[in-house]
């Protein structure tokens, strides 16, 4: 991997900006909410309390890519437009996976940063696409794709232009079953080493479960991790999509307390 946009060795570490908040800087990101948006009134009690709680920008998915195509495939066009209703009362950016070329401009009427889900880092035209704005980018690892290819996507984004590349590590398929993924925080501590990109950590789907959320977040921050994405819930059993790993407000608050201490300790 020579002469590559990404490499430390082509320029200053990349921050990206989001608003007033810096990915990349010396804050920890957190990034918060609902796998889906579910109607606007859970989101916005949801979004409420993740103000309270200092959380940087709100997540949720309008457009879901799930396995089987007979589960809830998310409120789509609706669920931006509800997002971005929820975001100008609680003043925070909004962080959406968008799967269709055809939806990346639209999408940014109603969102700040574009999320490229881990099903779709292959994508290349939608990564050509979304390397066409200059918006910020939220590249999550394909499941099974190695360092190499998933720097290469990121590669693909900033070749047309766009440097606004944030990527996220949310684990990748091994021969363990136990957890829903298996969480490569090898891949956060070579990032920071050889790459001058941002790189935060969903412990959320890098586990699959609700109670492994608090400790690979806190792992993933003492690996190097520029911030988190980790999904959360009013009522997280009642979740449509990804209840077994999405935490309460109060799981939530509690890792955010840690994650400032360990900020302060490095
Ligand atoms: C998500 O964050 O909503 C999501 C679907 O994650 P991933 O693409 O990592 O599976
Ligand atoms: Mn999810």
């Amino acid at each position: 991997m020579k002469n590559l946009l990404s490499d430390k060795e082509s320029g200053k570490p990349i921050k990206v900006k989001v608003g007033n908040i810096i990915v990349g800087g010396d804050e920890k990101i957190i990034i918060s909410g609902p796998c889906a948006v579910e109607s606007y009134e859970d989101l916005l009690s949801i979004a409420k309390e993740l103000k309270k709680l200092g959380v940087h920008m709100l997540r949720g998915g309008a457009y879901k890519p799930r396995t089987s195509p007979y589960s809830f495939q998310g409120l789509e066009d609706e669920g931006l437009k509800i997002m971005n209703e929820v975001g100008k009362i609680v003043d925070m950016p909004l962080v959406s996976e968008i799967m269709d070329t055809r939806d990346v401009e639209k999408a940014l009427n109603y969102i700040d940063v574009i999320q490229i889900g881990s099903r779709n880092m292959y994508n290349y035209s939608l990564l050509k696409e979304v390397g066409k704005t200059n918006a910020p980018i939220l590249l999550k690892r394909g499941m099974s794709a190695t360092l190499e290819e998933w720097i290469y996507a990121a590669e693909y984004i900033m070749a047309e232009g766009n440097l606004n590349v944030i990527l996220c590590e949310r684990g990748i398929r091994t021969f363990e079953t136990y957890t829903r993924n298996t969480l490569d925080l090898n891949s956060v501590a070579v990032i920071k080493q050889k790459f001058r990109l941002p790189v935060l950590v969903d412990p959320s789907h890098g586990t699959g479960l609700s109670e492994l959320v608090s400790p690979m977040a806190l792992t993933a921050i003492c690996a190097g991790a520029d911030g988190l994405e980790i999904e959360s819930h009013i009522c997280p059993e009642k979740a449509i999509s990804d209840a077994r790993q999405t935490i309460s407000i109060k799981e939530l608050s509690k890792i955010i307390e840690d994650v400032n201490k360990f900020t302060t300790y490095f």
